[in-house]
C-alpha cells in the first residue's frame, strides 16, 4: 500500500498581513461552514485516489486553520479516514495563529486527531509584530505554547521571520532566544521576502521601507544556525530545525518526491507525477465543488526537465542530501550526464560537498536558490535524454 500525504488549505485570516502573498482572505469567515462542507465533498470526489491507500500525514495550512471551529477540522479528518485509514502514528499538523487560540479549541483539535501544532509566532518583538501586521503579541505566543501543552500536543513548532527592515542581529537573537525559552520541539525560520503585489512591496517601492541588504540577511541566518544548534536543535532542512523525533513528516513528503493530495481553495497536489492546482478563491472553490466535486483549475503536463529541476531543488533543501543512484533510479539517466559540470562548478565554489551524498555545504545553504537554478540550467543544456519516462 502506497502511503499518501494530504494537504488541506484553510484560506481564512482575521487580517491580511502586509507581507503575505498566500492564498488567504480576511473578512470571509461567514463562508467557513460552507467551505468545510465543500472540503468534505472534495475529499469524497477523490475517492478513487484514496481507495486502497494509507494516509501518512495530514497538514492543515493556510490562511489560519486555527480560525475555523475545531468541529470543521474534525469533519474533514473523518471524511479522509472514511476513505483511507491514517497510518498508526500519522502526523496531523495544523497551523495556528497565536492570536486565535483558546484552550477549549486546542482540546477540540487534539480530540479531532490533530497531533502537531505549528504556531506562527514570527517575532517576539512588539514593534516587529506591528510592522508585520500580526494580530498577536509576544505574550500571546508564549501563552499559545502553554495552552498547546495543556491540551496535550506533544509536538509544537514555532515559525519565526528574520531579515526585517532595520532589524539588528541583537533583536533577531532576542526573538530566537525567547522562542527557545518556550521549549518548542521544532523551529522554522524564514527570511522576509518582498512579494509582488503586496502592501509591503508598495511600501518598499515608495521608499517608505528599506529592506535589509542580503549580506545582513545572510548573517542573521548564520546567527540562527549557531543559536539553534547551541540550544540542541538539529537542522534537517534549509529552514527547519527539530529536536530528535520531531522533524515534520508531512514536509519531508514534499522534499522527497512523494505523492500528496491537496484539497481546498488554491491547494496544490502531486499525483501520478502530475501537479495540479485548485481554484484559488474560496467562493470559486465552493462553487466548483458544488457543481461537480472537482475544483482542479489547472494541471501541469508532465515535463521531465521540470521534474528533474524540482527533484534536485527539493532534495538539496534537506541537509542529508541524496545519492546519485537515487536520481538515476528516478530518471533513468546518470546524474553526472545531466548536471555533472554544474556539480563540479558548485563543488569548486565550495557550495556543495565533494563526495556522496550530494548535499550543500553550510555556505551553499545560503545560496540554495542559485545552486538549484544552476543545476536546472545545466539539465536544460544537457544532451542526455532520459532513458524512460519517470516512474509515477
Ligand atoms: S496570518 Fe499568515 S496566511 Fe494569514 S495573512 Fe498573515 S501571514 Fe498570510
Amino acid at each position: 500500500v502506497k502511503p499518501l500525504a494530504v494537504y488541506v488549505h484553510i484560506p481564512f485570516c482575521t487580517v491580511k498581513c502586509g507581507y503575505c502573498d498566500f492564498n488567504a482572505y480576511a473578512g470571509m469567515h461567514n463562508l467557513a461552514g460552507r467551505y468545510a462542507a465543500a472540503l468534505v465533498a472534495e475529499v469524497d470526489s477523490w475517492a478513487g485516489v484514496l481507495a486502497g491507500r494509507h494516509i501518512s500525514s495530514v497538514f492543515f495550512g493556510g490562511g489560519t486553520p486555527s480560525e475555523v471551529p475545531a468541529a470543521h477540522i474534525a469533519r474533514v479528518l473523518e471524511s479522509l479516514a472514511r476513505r483511507a485509514p491514517l497510518l498508526p502514528g500519522a502526523e496531523v499538523s495544523l497551523e495556528a495563529n497565536p492570536g486565535t487560540v483558546s484552550l477549549e479549541q486546542l482540546c477540540g483539535l487534539r480530540l479531532a486527531g490533530v497531533t502537531r501544532l505549528s504556531l506562527g509566532a514570527q517575532s517576539f518583538d512588539p514593534a516587529e509584530l506591528a510592522f508585520l501586521d500580526r494580530i498577536h503579541s509576544p505574550e500571546a505566543s508564549a501563552a499559545a505554547v502553554r495552552l498547546a501543552r495543556e491540551a496535550g500536543f506533544e509536538s509544537v513548532s514555532l515559525d519565526l521571520i528574520f531579515g526585517l527592515p532595520g532589524q539588528t542581529p541583537a533583536q533577531w537573537e532576542r526573538s530566537l532566544q525567547q522562542a527557545i525559552a518556550l521549549a518548542p520541539d521544532h523551529v522554522s525560520i524564514y527570511a522576509l521576502t518582498v512579494e509582488e503585489g503586496t502592501p509591503l512591496e508598495r511600501r518598499v517601492r515608495s521608499g517608505e521601507v528599506a529592506p535589509l541588504d542580503p549580506d545582513t540577511v545572510a548573517e542573521q541566518y548564520e546567527l540562527a544556525t549557531d543559536v539553534l544548534a547551541r540550544a540542541g536543535f538539529e537542522q534537517y532542512e534549509i529552514s527547519n530545525w527539530a529536536r530528535p523525533g520531531h522533524q515534520s513528516q508531512h514536509n519531508r513528503a514534499y522534499w522527497t518526491d512523494r505523492e500528496y493530495l491537496g484539497v481546498g481553495a488554491g491547494a496544490h497536489g502531486y499525483l501520478g507525477g502530475e501537479r495540479y492546482e485548485n481554484a484559488a478563491h474560496p467562493r470559486a472553490y465552493i462553487e466548483a465543488v458544488n457543481r461537480g466535486g472537482s475544483a482542479v483549475a489547472r494541471r501541469e503536463p508532465r515535463d521531465t526537465l521540470v521534474e528533474m529541476g524540482d527533484w534536485l531543488s527539493l532534495r538539496l533543501r534537506l541537509l542529508e542530501g541524496f545519492g546519485s543512484r537515487e536520481f538515476e533510479a528516478r530518471f533513468g539517466t546518470p546524474l553526472t550526464s545531466v548536471v555533472g559540470e554544474a556539480l563540479d562548478r558548485c563543488r569548486a565554489a565550495g557550495l556543495m560537498e565533494s563526495s556522496e551524498p550530494i548535499r550543500l555545504t553550510r555556505a551553499g545553504r545560503l545560496l540554495h536558490g542559485e545552486v538549484a537554478a544552476e543545476l536546472l540550467a545545466a539539465a536544460g543544456r544537457s544532451t542526455a535524454r532520459p532513458a524512460s519516462r519517470a516512474p509515477a
